[in-house]
């Protein structure tokens, strides 16, 4: 512990084990990106009553993750060199709760909302996932790596196809009449999507499309213009497919 009772973080007199844990502001970070200021009773007084009901309650495992990952990160700041961001320390914490799920309850059978860390997840047997992205970030390309993307699968025989972008512009233009009409490679991506195949289209987070996003970069930085497809992934790319099919976000 720090021999000082004030909080070294803000500008708290005294560093309780409630500040400490929940009421710093430095932390409530954590607690705000988790959702907990809606969860019942989660700021009520007493330390031993505030982990005893958050710890029993319906977000148990959620509960005791963050108040670990938070634990750790304020020993991270006090001990060690170099201190975690915000963002690395959540990525942290998430990563402590889905192996506290995977333990409890087996990979397979954990809700998939149960999940904190962003993870890619693979297709259903039978479908084949298209993960597609455009460098730069100007809707043209994207809808243009879009469509080619989903031209190839068709190509290629591919009929139950999940098709994610990270883009989600692109997916509310596909909506937009409008928008349609402006830009014709909108309209020729519906058309695409339209044959008589089975093809999903949905977003996802860029952190779960970085093989695609490799690619996309990879591409713009080439001087050739012309379409390359890869059968094997060059080993950079390699190292991103093997972490999206462990699951480490
Ligand atoms: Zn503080």
């Amino acid at each position: 512990m720090a021999v000082s009772p004030h909080c070294t973080r803000c500008s708290a007199a005294e560093e309780d084990a409630i500040h400490c844990l929940r009421d710093c502001p430095h932390y409530r970070e954590i607690w705000l990106r988790v959702g907990a200021l809606s969860w019942p009773r989660f700021l009520i007084n007493g330390c031993t009553d505030w982990v005893r009901a958050q710890a029993q309650g319906r977000n148990g495992t959620r509960f005791v993750a963050c108040l670990w990952g938070i634990w750790k990160w304020r020993n991270n700041m006090l001990f060690e060199e170099v201190g975690w961001s915000v963002g690395e320390a959540w990525r942290r914490l998430c990563n402590e709760h889905d192996d506290i799920e995977r333990f409890m309850n087996g990979e397979d059978d954990v809700n998939d909302d149960s999940w904190m860390a962003r993870r890619w997840k693979a297709p259903p047997e039978g479908h084949v996932n298209l993960c597609v992205d455009g460098s730069g970030c100007s809707l043209l390309s994207e809808a243009r790596a879009l469509k080619l993307g989903l031209q190839v699968a068709w190509d290629r025989g591919y009929r139950d196809v999940i098709c994610n972008t990270d883009c989600s512009d692109l997916l509310k233009a596909l909506e937009d009449d409008e928008r349609r009409q402006f830009l014709p490679i909108l309209g020729e991506i519906r058309d695409l999507t339209s044959r008589s195949w089975n093809v999903s289209l949905s977003g996802i987070s860029r952190d779960c499309n970085l093989p695609a996003d490799w690619l996309a970069k990879k591409g713009a930085a080439s001087p050739s213009m012309d379409l390359c497809l890869l059968d094997n992934p060059p080993s950079e790319l390699e190292i991103l497919i093997i972490r999206d099919r462990l699951a480490f976000p």
